[in-house]
């Protein structure tokens, strides 16, 4: 266990953090989580934050660009649009940037910021809690009434309240397994699986009941674990943080050591810190830590903790913060929040890779292919005395529109190209293929093999595609 946040002098023996995560118990046994109920100003700005961005994720998919939806993931057809654009596997090249920046982003976010995206923007925290656990608290009610539920032998208030969740918990992962289908498949093929008889769409159906029960399955049992265990990212958060990373923070110089509050008790005074030992801050964590131990790979930055601790300082007239954003170095030492070396690396290296992805992106060609000279064919010289080399072509409609290209010779001006057949329309998304000559004057040559250069056009005759290739003199 990674624990970043020095360990406070603190006056308590159980080191047992240390030894297992928290939702273990000593027999190696999950703990199942009963986290209690919290309001406060960071849950409800979480709430804000999540249900927004649960709107544009739902939105998303209706949204069409150019007659195509603004996100598609489509692995199968392997075709993909990020804000519109079309990506083929021929673009893959720009996928791995896209990737490689990603990557980069994530780390520079992490170091500066930790864990924040887990606790606000991570759609498995948002669904888990703003939707799957108020719906359990809705039904089975707060902390101390689900455990007792739990513990109670089956009766008909267990089962009536354990049905009823379970089936709103299947009928929201059916809405997700949708939603998480009209990225992979877009929105109007999604319809016709809907809409069209069960018969014509067994695999899409399939698929569909398949992801709703996996989603099912992670947020009615796996939950926290998903976060604790399974996600890459989680794991990632000890190589990442460090002692100028904004987390979420006990502050144990304040804090310690730790005691029960009397009333009227001037705490300094006494040598007491200002927590009050009240546990609220356990009791609300999804992940069941205790924060006063440090940042532990289980925090997943929910401000929970933070909004119990300051509900408790207000009651019991402390001033707020106990548990708060903060760096290690602005807790132990008080220095102000400052951007590392390694942040200030990272940004250089994030802002490179933005520029290049933003130069590729406006150079990216909407047509692409190839323009080969044809393997076999050597060269044939005509009743003029001119020489005629074959080629091959293979052109790829990556944009939304038909294109009307034409191929022409862009060096030597001078040599001519002879279409065999016609040149059709590049359909939207379409792929075409053909020959062509080229056939030049023996005086443009220049020994056996001439460098030349083909251009495709638009039909407004800019050029959209350069290919090099030779030119055979024997
Ligand atoms: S320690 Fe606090 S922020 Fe971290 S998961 Fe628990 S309640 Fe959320
Ligand atoms: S909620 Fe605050 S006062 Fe209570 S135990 Fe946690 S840190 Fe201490």
């Amino acid at each position: 266990m990674e624990t970043h946040i020095e360990k406070p002098d603190i006056n308590k023996k159980d080191e047992s953090f240390r030894d297992r995560i928290s939702t273990v118990d000593e027999k190696g046994k999950r703990k199942w989580m009963y986290p209690k109920y919290q309001s406060g100003k960071f849950h409800t700005y979480r709430q804000i934050f999540g249900y927004t961005l649960l709107l544009i994720l739902f939105i998303t998919p209706f949204i069409k660009y150019d007659g195509e939806p603004l996100f598609l993931l489509d692995v199968v057809h392997r075709k993909f649009i990020i804000f519109g654009t079309v990506f083929y596997p021929q673009d893959f090249f720009y996928f791995g940037l896209l990737m490689i920046t990603f990557v980069i982003f994530i780390a520079l976010f992490t170091v500066v910021l930790g864990r924040l995206f887990c606790g606000w923007a991570c759609p498995q925290t948002i669904f888990m809690e703003l939707i799957y656990r108020k719906i359990e608290y809705l039904i089975e009610g707060d902390w101390k009434e689900r455990m007792a539920l739990d513990k109670q032998k089956m009766n008909f208030t267990k089962f009536w309240k354990k049905t009823l969740k379970h089936i709103l918990f299947y009928a929201v992962a059916f809405v997700i397994s949708n939603l998480f289908l009209s990225y992979l498949i877009g929105i109007d093929a999604l319809k016709k699986i809907a809409t069209d008889p069960l018969s014509e769409h067994i695999a899409g159906f399939t698929t569909l009941l398949a992801f709703s029960l996996a989603f099912y399955g992670v947020f009615a049992f796996l939950r926290e674990q998903v976060c604790t265990n399974i996600c890459p990212y989680g794991r990632m958060q000890g190589v990442l943080l460090g002692k100028d990373t904004l987390v979420i923070a006990y502050d144990y110089v304040r804090g310690e050591p730790r005691a029960k509050f009397k009333k009227n008790e001037d705490r300094k005074a006494a040598g007491k810190g200002d927590c009050i030992n009240c546990h609220q801050c356990v009791n609300v964590c999804p992940t069941g830590i205790d924060i006063r131990n440090g940042t532990q790979l289980e925090c997943i930055n929910c401000a929970l903790c933070i909004d119990a601790c300051n509900y408790m300082m207000e009651s019991v007239g402390l001033p707020k913060g106990l548990i708060r954003y903060a760096t290690e170095y602005q807790i132990k030492e008080n220095k102000p929040f400052k951007l590392t070396a390694r942040a200030k690396g990272y940004i250089v290296v994030l802002i490179i890779l933005l520029g290049i992805m933003g130069l590729l992106l406006m150079k990216r060609s909407p047509v692409d292919g190839t323009i080969l000279r044809s393997y076999g064919f050597l060269t044939e010289t005509t009743k003029d005395g001119k020489i005629k080399n074959l080629y091959t072509y293979k052109l790829l409609n990556k944009s939304n529109h038909p294109q009307k290209v034409s191929i022409e010779m862009i060096e030597p001006n001078d040599a001519k190209i002879e279409l065999i057949g016609h040149l059709p329309v590049i359909e939207k998304e379409g792929y075409i293929e053909g020959s062509f000559f080229v056939v030049m004057d023996k005086s443009l040559t220049k020994g056996m093999k001439t460098p030349i250069e083909i251009g495709v056009f638009d039909e407004n005759h800019k050029l959209i595609k350069k290919y090099k290739t030779n030119f055979l003199t024997f």
